[in-house]
């Protein structure tokens, strides 16, 4: 007996409209598809367990077929199937309604720049790409009829019991439309199932494969000979390690799983960490610390989402804070609402949960490895180093937590805690006000005169090198009490760290006075200033220095953070040139009577103090190189 119906909407034809708002999207039906046939076999294995279903369930692989020919994709499960009555109930009224509801609900918000995310879309999705689809289906319920429904994508359907279907389950037959035939393609069709169904509970089948087996005899080398095989192709692995409990997995098999999602990365994660929580919220799980390449690219080898094992998104912002979404590995959680726009993501309040609970998860395997293992960890401090610094910068409950295991590097590569770094340098680095000073450089080559210098005072010097550390320094001064960084070239090595000041000197004002103009001519006016310092005997004749809130200002401006200082980035560059009172090639230049060797002299000095910062280029270089020759 055949019987059609109207499928109950108000729209006149809703699949037009489906259609044109997910064109893009429009892949994804076979992701509903296919985790509607897995759900039905499920809920089959669910009812044989607790003795509902009868007799061996058999083989319950999921198989997807294209048939370019007959222009068809068949989607087949041996799941429960559905009798008459539930196609009419689940597929005609429930499922078309959430469709209605679906688009009167976004027809007014949603415009093309929005990127619309997933919308568990469900059976009906499948209009995206099929002119016709049909459903063939017999429940797995005892004496139950086959049936086979049908719909063109008009509100009409037809359905009918059929008696030359014995297999139980539900085949899914989608007629391709003409403007979609790429889905016809085995090799699209192929890519869409290890897309999103890579790890799916069932197994699921595309075709065959050859494979090589040990045939049992040995060839003429008395080697065991090969055959070759037609296996299954399946598709997914049923068993994903984040499934698993932490206890039954090795590190091995941790490594293994990082490679099977990330085919391509060749290099070994950092270390892992596996997530498991069942309240308030559902959310499994395992982030690995990639070891990054210094390049700051974006990264294509992202955290992947996924629902009861479907795959969802990569694309995990919002749900997992900035700052860790460097991070690779496997989100899975049914809470998370997958079928909302972007925006509404940010404000649901499991979705912050979420991102606040993987927080505190990595600060706390940062903390157990830091206590279990110190040397592990600072081992991979350099590489972890920009999450923890991204994180201590950005998110206050993250650092509050990281303050334990944040480490400094100094220039002779040993790690100190803040606390352990405080109490270093607390008896020698205090300055006359009670301040800290933490000196720090950019570039361990360039400034080695410098760090030299404060070596020489027992001075320790960390290394801050990478692109965050200008903001993160910021950062650390605002929450570390009473500490000021200080770049090690930013001032004399007597007064980076202003102690007593030093009051004997050996030039008099006017004898300061007199030489001024001489150095003045020494160098660009508009770009030096003169300082006379008293500094010792030992250090050099001249120096120059930058003061810190100038360079910082100016770093800070070409990493676009200098707020209202844009200003800054169009000064020229300044800096001092510092001469040292007590140095006697000062007094001999004060006391030459020769204008001309004053002038030369005066000369040499300062080009050699340009030259240790790297400021002595072009001409001027190849003149002071000349005038050395001479000199020797
Ligand atoms: P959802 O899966 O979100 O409930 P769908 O529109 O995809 O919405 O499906 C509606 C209902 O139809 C399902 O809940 C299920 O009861 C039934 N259904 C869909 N596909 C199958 C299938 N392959 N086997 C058995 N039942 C199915």
């Amino acid at each position: 007996m055949s019987t059609t119906g109207k499928i109950n909407v108000q729209t006149e034809n809703i699949f037009p409209i489906i259609k044109k708002f997910l064109y893009s999207d429009n892949e994804i039906f076979l992701r509903e598809l296919v985790s509607n046939a897995v759900d039905a076999t499920q809920k089959l294995k669910a009812l044989a367990s607790m003795g509902e279903a009868k007799g061996d369930l058999g083989d319950t692989k999921i198989e997807i077929e294209v048939d370019k020919s007959s222009k068809t994709i068949t989607i087949k499960d041996k799941g429960i199937g559905m009798t008459k009555e539930e196609i009419e109930k689940y597929i005609t009224q429930i499922a078309f309604s959430g469709a209605e509801e679906f688009v009167n609900k976004y027809k007014d918000k949603v415009d093309k720049n929005v990127v619309i995310g997933h919308f568990g879309l469900g059976f009906y999705s499948s209009f995206m790409v099929a002119k016709k689809v049909e459903i063939f289906s017999l429940s797995y319920k005892d004496g139950s009829k086959a049936v086979r429904w049908e719909c063109d994508g008009s509100p009409d359907y037809q359905i009918e019991e059929i008696s030359n279907r014995t297999q139980r389950g539900t085949n899914i037959v989608l007629h391709i439309a003409d403007d979609c035939e790429e889905f016809l393609e085995q090799s699209k069709i192929e890519g869409l199932l290890k897309k999103y169904c890579k790890f799916l509970p069932v197994e699921i089948k595309f075709g065959t494969k050859k494979d090589w087996i040990d045939s049992g005899e040995k060839d003429d080398k008395d080697e065991p000979k090969q055959t070759e095989i037609e296996v299954d192709n399946i598709i997914n692995n049923p068993n994903p390690a984040w499934t698993k409990k932490p206890a039954d997995l090795k590190d091995e098999d941790y490594k293994s799983f990082y490679h099977e999602l990330y085919p391509m990365q060749f290099e070994e994660p950092l270390f892992h960490i596996h997530l498991n929580v069942d309240y308030p919220f559902n959310l499994t799980g395992i982030l690995y610390f990639p070891k990054l390449s210094n390049k700051l690219e974006m990264p294509k080898d992202r955290i992947q989402l996924y629902s009861n094992q479907v795959f969802v998104t990569d694309n995990v912002e919002n749900i997992v804070p900035d700052f860790l979404t460097l991070l690779r590995g496997v989100i899975d959680s049914p809470d998370i609402p997958l079928n909302v726009s972007r925006s509404y993501l940010q404000a649901d309040g499991n979705v912050k949960k979420i991102s606040s609970h993987i927080t505190k998860k990595v600060a706390d395997k940062l903390e157990e490895i830091f206590k279990k293992d110190r040397a592990e960890f600072e081992k991979k401090w350099d590489d972890i180093k920009i999450f923890v610094q991204y994180g201590v910068i950005s998110d206050e409950k993250f650092y509050e937590k990281a303050v334990k295991f944040s480490l400094l590097k100094t220039t002779e590569g040993k790690y100190f805690t803040f606390d352990e770094f405080e109490n270093h340098v607390k008896p020698n680095q205090t300055d006359k006000n009670k301040k800290l000073v933490y000196l720090y450089t950019t570039n361990v080559l360039e400034q080695h005169v410098y760090i030299d210098a404060a070596k020489s005072r027992g001075y320790e010097v960390l290394i801050m090198d990478t692109m965050l550390d200008p903001h993160y320094i910021n950062s650390l001064e605002s929450k570390l009490k009473d500490i000021s960084f200080v770049r090690v070239d930013s001032d004399t090595v007597e007064k980076i760290i202003s102690k007593e000041e030093n009051t004997i000197s050996k030039l008099s004002e006017e004898q300061q006075k007199e030489l001024r103009p001489v150095i003045e001519s020494s160098v660009p006016k508009e770009q030096f200033m003169i300082v006379f310092e008293n500094l010792s005997e030992k250090d050099s004749p001249m120096l120059i220095t930058r003061p810190e809130f100038m360079r910082r200002m100016k770093d800070m401006n070409q990493l676009g953070g200098g707020g209202g200082m844009s200003f800054m980035g169009n000064m020229p560059e300044m800096y001092n040139l510092v001469v040292n009172s007590n140095h006697p090639l000062i007094s001999r230049i004060l006391e030459e009577k020769d204008a001309e060797k004053q002038k030369s002299l005066t000369k040499q000095t300062a080009d050699l103090a340009l030259l240790s910062q790297g400021l002595l280029k072009g001409e001027s270089l190849t003149n002071f190189i000349k005038r050395s020759v001479e000199l020797i």
